[in-house]
């Protein structure tokens, strides 16, 4: 039997252009915006401006806060937080990748509650935030779905813990998901972000909370990146597969919102929390595979559906078709040059075994709701795998 727990009170606006009409849905909210970005995709695409025109057409005050990095760091978070407080931002806008959004929701609840951000993440001071900031999402790649779920995932520089927190006041507002924003997204962060919503999917696809309202936009959601990703990963300005892509992001963040991701999160937080410079998508893509051979007694079932209709495979027996589904995956993988081994990327054997125990504390929760009850040993034995 399935339980479905339903919070979903973000308005998206999902459509080509959408961008443009922002200024409808900002009326309200107060006299000063921060605009949380990156140091320089935006200005280059031509969306920070885009946001900036309209601000001043509502004649709101903005503030632009450009310091956001890839895995972002709690430090910059409360660095922004402590410019919210003394400008008295009324709200802020995250515009970027999933750094960027995160970074926005972040703020939004450190900012109007005492202390630093570090305060109320459940491995640091636990505290819950009483207030936030109202958060607008204007996502320019394909991939975290924050634009449709409360996570934020930041990395403390001091402990190297990346966790993700997620409370209901740390749901965007509104999520303006404008395709036409991803055209210009370089090829490697076309296939990264894409394979984040990917696993979001698969992932959640396998969470023993599994229900019939994720499965459905968890099944689409592959689909759609296994038809459209070779598309825009070859042609990037292909509109439509943009489109496929960004709705792919958006309902694959609506299943973590119900559903939630498993353990190969955790082995990726525990990853890039040591090794910064490895992309979420990459390092997903590297251990996703040998997880689901770990676990695939618990999970062949499942797996033999994604292998029939994500893959096409053609097989009646469930083993034999989910051992088939894991191969498609990594054929699929090859086509962007994403299986990757971990001694390929530098990182130290020695630190295997910290990387596996520091990812299972962080992310316990989404280790309890992954099939074949696994443990830190488990994670440790399957980054080995990936070495
Ligand atoms: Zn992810």
């Amino acid at each position: 039997m399935f339980k479905i727990y339903s919070y979903l009170p973000t308005k998206i606006i999902f459509k080509v252009g959408a961008i443009n009409e922002l200024y409808k849905h900002i009326k309200g909210l107060g006299k000063k915006a921060l605009i949380v970005t990156g140091k320089s995709s935006t200005k280059k695409n031509g969306s920070l401006q885009k946001v900036q025109e309209q601000l001043e057409k509502e004649n709101i005050e903005y503030i632009v806060f450009d310091k956001i990095i890839p895995n972002p760091i709690s430090t910059t978070v409360d660095e922004a937080a402590e410019i919210c407080r003394k400008e008295k931002i009324d709200f802020v806008i995250g515009l970027g990748g999933g750094s960027a959004v995160d970074s926005s929701k972040a703020i939004a609840i450190t900012a109007p509650n005492l202390g630093k951000f570090w305060d109320y993440v459940p491995v640091g001071g636990g505290k819950i935030p009483e207030k936030a900031l109202p958060i607008i999402a204007i996502p320019t790649t394909h991939g975290t779905g924050t634009e449709a779920d409360p996570f934020s995932v930041i990395t403390n520089p001091l402990t190297r813990e990346k966790v993700g927190i997620g409370y209901d006041n740390t749901f965007p507002k509104i999520s303006i998901v404008d395709p036409e924003l991803m055209k210009t997204l370089p090829q490697n962060q076309t296939a990264y972000t894409s394979m984040d919503a990917f696993y979001h999917s698969i992932e959640a696809f396998f969470n023993i909370n599994a229900n019939p309202y994720s499965d459905v936009l968890a099944l689409d959601a592959m689909k759609r990146i296994v038809s459209y990703l070779p598309i825009a990963y070859e042609k990037g300005d292909d509109i439509e597969a943009r489109i496929h892509l960004s709705w792919a992001s958006t309902e694959a963040g609506i299943t973590e919102t119900l559903t939630g991701v498993i353990a190969n999160h955790a082995l990726e937080h525990g990853l890039s929390g040591f090794y910064p410079d490895i992309p979420h998508g990459l390092g997903l893509c590297i251990t996703g595979p040998y997880l689901f051979e770990y676990i695939f007694d618990h999970i062949f079932e499942r797996l033999a559906i994604v292998g029939r209709e994500v893959f096409g495979v053609y097989e009646a027996d469930d083993k034999k078709a989910a051992k088939l589904a894991i191969k498609k995956l990594r054929d699929f993988q090859e086509l962007f040059n994403l299986n990757k081994r971990l001694s390929e990327l530098k990182v130290r054997k020695e630190d295997l075994k910290e990387i596996a125990k520091t990812g299972y504390r962080i992310l316990k929760g989404v280790i309890a709701v992954t099939p074949g009850n696994i443990n830190d040993e488990d994670m440790s034995q399957i980054l080995k795998n990936c070495y």
